[in-house]
């Protein structure tokens, strides 16, 4: 077994992911692992980045499938031990102009980016070593649909006492009620994608929570945070910043001191602690 600290990026074969890997490549003293749900989209980014003269390494990932995360859990257990540093940073947007129904967006994409999130965290936390960092990406948009909620829901989403299991409730609710049509009606947001990163903030304070209760001696920092609207292909050729501006904080969070105490169950953008 080796002794070399690994840190994995998920969703990493392009966009802010890819740029996540890269500036660990060149940060992180250790094994960086790419992951892909699609082998060649990840092996084609692993080769990219050789050409810089990066080592990364590659391991198939796909947050929406169980046995795939779990592989990378047996792979990671065997082969390091556990795992440093966690980035859960895949995610999935539909465009705006998309004419998919509501209701199939909402569930398709707090799949991916709520409840594949949470799986990936089910697996691999058991491995997270001392003073291991984990960084989930959400978003901006999870403040702005949390301001778009009723006042009944606001306050769900900002307790200090909400379970894992109440969130998880909350977030089926939501998809039950967009196929109901009712969603708006029971004080939601018409953002599907703002619900799923909502989703993802209460999630990283609840597992800080947690971290708290059950491994205080270990020292693990895990935070939530926006990478910023970042030119990828899910925001677009507008968005200001570019994908190595993007990664910026979400590096920042990986990369956290061991002598650092903090930030830990917060959400950040602009490496910045913001209100929730
Ligand atoms: P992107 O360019 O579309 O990249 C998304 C990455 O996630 C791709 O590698 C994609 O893989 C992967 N992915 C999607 N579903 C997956 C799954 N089921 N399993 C494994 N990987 C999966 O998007 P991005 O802009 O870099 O976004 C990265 C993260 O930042 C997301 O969580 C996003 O919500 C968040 N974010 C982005 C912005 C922005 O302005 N760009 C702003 C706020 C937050 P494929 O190539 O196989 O599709």
């Amino acid at each position: 077994m080796s002794n070399v600290p690994v840190a994995v990026v998920t969703g990493s074969n392009k966009g802010i992911g890819f740029a996540i890997v890269q500036a660990l490549c060149k940060q992180f003293p250790g094994d960086v692992y790419l992951t892909a749900r699609d082998p060649g989209r990840g092996q084609d980014a692993v080769a990219k980045l050789q050409k810089e003269g990066l080592r990364a390494l590659f391991h198939q990932l796909d947050i929406d499938d169980l046995q795939s995360i779990r592989a990378l859990r047996d792979f990671l257990k065997e082969k390091y031990g556990g795992l440093n540093v966690l980035v859960n940073n895949a995610g999935i947007a539909f465009k705006v102009h998309d004419t998919t129904p509501f209701a199939v967006q909402a569930e398709v994409t707090l799949k991916t980016n709520f409840f594949g999130t949470r799986n990936v965290c089910t697996e691999l936390f058991p491995l997270v070593k001392p003073y291991g960092r984990v960084v989930n990406v959400s978003s901006m948009v999870s403040s702005s649909a949390l301001q778009g909620c009723s006042q009944e829901l606001q306050q769900k989403f900002r307790s200090s006492t909400i379970t894992e299991d109440e969130l998880v409730e909350l977030m089926n609710k939501f998809v039950e009620d967009t196929k109901k049509g009712v969603h708006e009606k029971e004080g939601w947001p018409n953002t599907a994608y703002g619900v799923s990163k909502i989703g993802v903030t209460v999630l990283s304070r609840i597992q800080a929570r947690m971290l708290n209760e059950t491994r205080k001696g270990d020292h693990i920092l895990l935070n939530a945070c926006c990478p910023g609207w970042v030119r990828t292909d899910m925001a677009g050729p507008k968005a200001p910043k570019s994908p190595d501006e993007g990664a910026e904080t979400p590096v920042y969070l990986a990369l956290l001191p061991s002598d650092a105490d903090g930030p830990h169950g917060q959400f950040l953008s602009n490496k910045t602690v913001r209100t929730w």
